[in-house]
């Protein structure tokens, strides 16, 4: 009997090391990771700007706690609004508690508690964003959930504007659902979302914890859309396996968090914002976004060409989906381990590829040759 709870089901391979797309697992076998632990991997395992950056903060300082100014926040919070129309940033220490302070965040602005979110949509574990979450599975057995959430259809227009009235304090969701298929918004219904939040004052809150951070070959996958949120959440690419999360928010938000409104003691800790700042400082390079679409161009094609065409090529980026139709893809994703390449589920029907960032199209080829033998 193991000494850890049950909850998660562990995959096969007990991996020990890695470096950039290739991870190899105790018993010396190598595999090519196209989850990047989730998307987290941004920049590969073990690249060395990351590594140097952990070295020098860690002979340095640890940890101070934000009782103290952090220099560090100032630099990544910069570079994380650089180019957009937000203003400031919160940091935390994971996605959920992200969005548990975008939730927060747009209760206490507008003074008011009603959150539409949508179904399949994923947000984190904790009681907010797990309410969040519109996803039955995520919340049996947990409840009473938090109140005042309204869980709509997905790219359903018509819905949202027979839901949409004064009480509504935001809408929040994923510009590409991760965890629930690889779905990603059509522009009818962003415009949609668009003119009510313009309409209604309400505030848009856009969950970019998987689509942030260059995943989807921009900055941000809401700058690909008409939508202009009030507020976004980061985490998993943004410390590239370091635990970072983050808010950002316009200015008008600024006042709603006074001292002492709401807080974290790990949030921001100088180990956390080194590594951001070197991972930042790789991937909102306009050359290095520019490979990463260049990248996805070359494995959607790759797909296109050499997989039957009953399967669907979804996604943006470096999150790709192949959709299955009805079939249950964990006995592929078990064939792919087998052979060699690392590969995660977006629901029973989706198989996700999240390479590393800087994933080479050498690397691509492989693991479209390995797809090929099992998906025929
Ligand atoms: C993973 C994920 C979360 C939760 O992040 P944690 O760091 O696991 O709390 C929230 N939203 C989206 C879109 C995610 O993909």
């Amino acid at each position: 009997m193991s000494a850890l709870f049950g909850n998660y089901g562990k995959r096969r391979a007990q991996i020990v090391k890695g470096q950039g797309t290739v991870v190899e697992d105790s018993t010396g076998k190598q595999y090519l990771d196209f989850t990047s632990g989730i998307a987290v991997a941004s920049l590969g395992h073990a690249h060395p700007a990351i590594v140097q950056a952990l070295q020098e903060q860690s002979e340095k300082l640890w940890h101070i706690s934000n009782l103290f100014d952090i220099p560090g926040q100032e630099t990544v919070a910069q570079k994380l609004i650089a180019h957009t129309h937000l203003a400031h940033a919160f940091f935390c220490n994971s996605g959920a508690e992200a969005n548990e302070a975008a939730i927060k965040l747009a209760r206490k602005h507008t003074g008011k508690n009603h959150i539409i979110t949508f179904e399949k949509s994923f947000h984190g574990r904790t009681f907010g964003a797990m309410s969040a979450t519109g996803q039955g599975k995520i919340h049996n057995g947990f409840g009473p959930l938090v109140e005042k959430f309204t869980i709509l259809p997905f790219n359903d227009a018509a819905a949202l504007e027979a839901t949409i009235d004064d009480s509504v304090a935001a809408i929040m969701l994923e510009m590409i659902q991760g965890e629930g298929g690889v779905n990603c918004v059509s522009l009818e219904f962003a415009t949609t979302i668009a003119k009510a939040c313009d309409d209604k004052g309400i505030l848009l809150i856009i969950d970019e914890v998987q689509t942030g951070i260059g995943r989807t070959g921009t900055r941000y996958a809401f700058e690909q859309t008409v939508l202009k949120p009030h507020i976004v959440t980061l985490a998993k690419g943004l410390g590239g396996g370091f635990p970072v999360g983050a808010m950002l928010g316009t200015a008008e938000l600024y006042a709603t968090f006074s001292p002492g409104a709401h807080g974290t003691t790990f949030g921001g800790n100088p180990l956390a914002m080194s590594v951001a700042q070197a991972v930042l400082s790789h991937v909102f390079e306009p050359a290095f976004l520019q490979q990463v679409q260049d990248q996805s161009a070359y494995i959607v094609a790759q797909l296109k060409a050499h997989l039957p065409s009953n399967y669907t090529i979804q996604g943006q980026g470096l999150m790709l989906g192949i959709g299955c139709g009805e079939t249950e893809v964990a006995a592929y994703i078990a064939a792919a381990e087998e052979k060699g390449l690392l590969l995660v589920g977006a629901g029973p029907n989706v198989i996700r590829l999240l390479p590393p960032l800087t994933v080479t199209k050498g690397e691509i080829d492989e693991a479209v040759a390995i797809l090929k033998t099992i998906l025929y």
